[in-house]
């Protein structure tokens, strides 16, 4: 079942999951945009866009928690969840904002968090991961 969306917020404007994430079914690779986004307007498939791209919602649209700050327009950050495991996406064009407060330090409190259960956050910038 698709989490509820924290009230007042909408993906808007944003696109950042129709470039950083690899979709195998689209044979869209990681950090390039899908043929489908145009650029400004967002999904040009939209009504017959796949089921993946229905269901995805990223942690800034469910989480109450997280403030402004962590708007991906903002943080150039797509954050979601599996089971345990937090991945984070980060901006290509940005290396260094994720690594700095207040990004890194919630990370790790995330995955301290989650340690008991077997969780972990994991990060994904360029070709470099992170597993915190
Ligand atoms: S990253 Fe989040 S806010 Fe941005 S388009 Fe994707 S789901 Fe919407
Ligand atoms: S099909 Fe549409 S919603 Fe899905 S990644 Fe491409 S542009 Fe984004």
């Amino acid at each position: 079942m698709t989490p509820a969306i924290v009230e007042g917020r909408a993906c808007g404007t944003c696109t950042l999951c129709c470039r950083l994430p690899d979709i195998d079914d689209l044979n869209k690779p990681a950090d390039e945009w899908c043929r489908h986004c145009v650029a400004g307007q967002g999904c040009s498939i939209y009504q017959d866009r796949p089921m993946l791209c229905r269901d995805f919602v990223c942690h800034w649209l469910t989480r109450e928690g997280l403030g402004d700050e962590w708007a991906p327009q903002r943080s150039h950050l797509m954050v979601y969840g599996e089971g345990q495991q937090i991945t984070v996406l980060a901006d290509p064009d940005y290396p260094d904002l994720w690594r700095h407060p207040p990004y890194m330090p919630q990370f790790k409190a995330w995955a301290s968090n989650a340690e008991a259960r077997g969780g972990y956050v994991i990060v994904f910038w360029r070709d470099e991961v992170l597993k915190i």
